[in-house]
């Protein structure tokens, strides 16, 4: 649970007032306006996204909001300044950066995101762990989303603060992004009480597949009937940013409705990926992958239909536990385990 009424709130929303003024006034201001427009981004969702300009310097914000030495402690505790550890020295935290405020479902400001305008590193900057933001739980482009249609019934979950934009900019008002974490059980539970249908949309690269896999896993135990979630693979070195403005929106729509793979798909054809099913020692590997996680499924209807596709797959009979031995079992029944300690 969150402070209700933490004095970070204050300061961060002022900090993002300073950022959106700074990318309309501030006389360095042009390389960061020139990069979003190369980037495709119109005023329209800048404005929509209050997207900002942490001018080049050490101290143009701490400056703008200095008060006394509280305030100062105050900005170190938000995130905003950072104290060198040997020599105390502070200094703003996010410098010559584009500026994306991440806002809770309320619409508190509890974050930031910057991105370096040229090939720096880091790439992305992120708030770090405050006592109003924690990175595992929140979703980028979740309020914006909700603010812009109170009824939606999809979110595409997507990788990059770039690729909420993008899908943003082209029409597609319903993605959010994870915080460069993978999507946690959390994420989900969030997502399933705003709409019933997940749609992810990872990079296609392996860092992508990587994360597609790890969603699935986090869906699985959110599966209750009536919810869902698909995957849409992007062709390899494509992200959904770079995608979408190159084909644009009616054809990525298109490869949406065509080529998304529902997650019970996704869930049989990775777990068979490399195991030969002709061979019954390859049927037994893929009940002993498919078994734990099926039993995951909160739903007893796609519970029992996944089961039922696994005997389609392997011709074992159903019957959830005769599928594999406890020492091969990553479930949580503690039966058997004294043996073994
Ligand atoms: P862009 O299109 O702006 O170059 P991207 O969003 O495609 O960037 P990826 O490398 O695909 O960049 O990373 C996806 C997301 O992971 C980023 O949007 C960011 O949230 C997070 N991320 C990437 N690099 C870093 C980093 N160095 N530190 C923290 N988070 C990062
Ligand atoms: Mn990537
Ligand atoms: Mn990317
Ligand atoms: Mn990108």
């Amino acid at each position: 649970r969150q402070p209700v009424d933490s004095p970070l709130y204050a300061l961060l929303s002022a900090a993002s007032d300073y950022y959106r003024n700074a990318l309309k006034n501030h006389p360095q201001r042009h390389t960061a306006v020139s990069y979003l427009k190369d980037r495709g981004v119109s005023g329209v969702i800048a404005r929509d996204f209050a997207l900002g300009f942490a001018p080049p310097g050490w101290d143009h914000l701490s400056k703008h909001l200095s008060g006394d030495s509280m305030q100062q402690k105050a900005l170190i505790d938000a995130g905003l300044v950072v104290e060198n550890a040997d020599s105390k020295r502070r200094y703003d935290r996010f410098r010559d950066r584009i500026m994306f405020p991440i806002h809770d479902t309320r619409g508190r400001i509890i974050g930031f995101g910057g991105r370096v305008l040229g090939d720096d590193k880091p790439k992305y900057l992120n708030s770090p762990e405050t006592a109003v933001f924690h990175k595992g739980q929140e979703l980028y482009g979740l309020y914006e989303a909700r603010k812009y249609n109170r009824q939606l019934n999809e979110i595409i979950v997507v990788e990059g603060y770039m690729d909420v934009i993008a899908l943003a900019q082209q029409g597609l008002r319903n993605a959010v992004a994870t915080l460069g974490t993978a999507t946690s059980e959390e994420h989900i539970k969030r997502l399933f009480r705003v709409v019933p249908n997940i749609l992810f949309c990872f990079d296609g690269d392996n860092a992508g597949r990587k994360a597609a896999w790890r969603a699935l896993e986090s869906t699985l135990s959110n599966l209750k009937d009536g919810y869902q979630a698909r995957f849409l693979f992007v062709p390899d070195g494509e992200d959904p940013d770079s995608l979408i403005r190159s084909e644009g929106l009616e054809a990525f729509q298109a490869r949406i409705n065509q080529h998304s793979v529902a997650l019970t798909e996704y869930f049989f054809t990775h777990l068979a990926e490399e195991i030969n099913l002709d061979s019954l020692e390859g049927k037994a590997h893929l009940a002993t992958l498919a078994t734990p996680l099926i039993e995951r499924i909160p739903g007893a209807n796609l519970r029992a239909l996944m089961r039922q596709k696994l005997t389609q797959l392997t011709g074992l009979t159903s019957a959830p536990n005769d599928n594999f031995t406890p020492e091969h079992s990553n479930t949580t029944s503690h039966d058997w385990a004294p043996e073994y300690n």
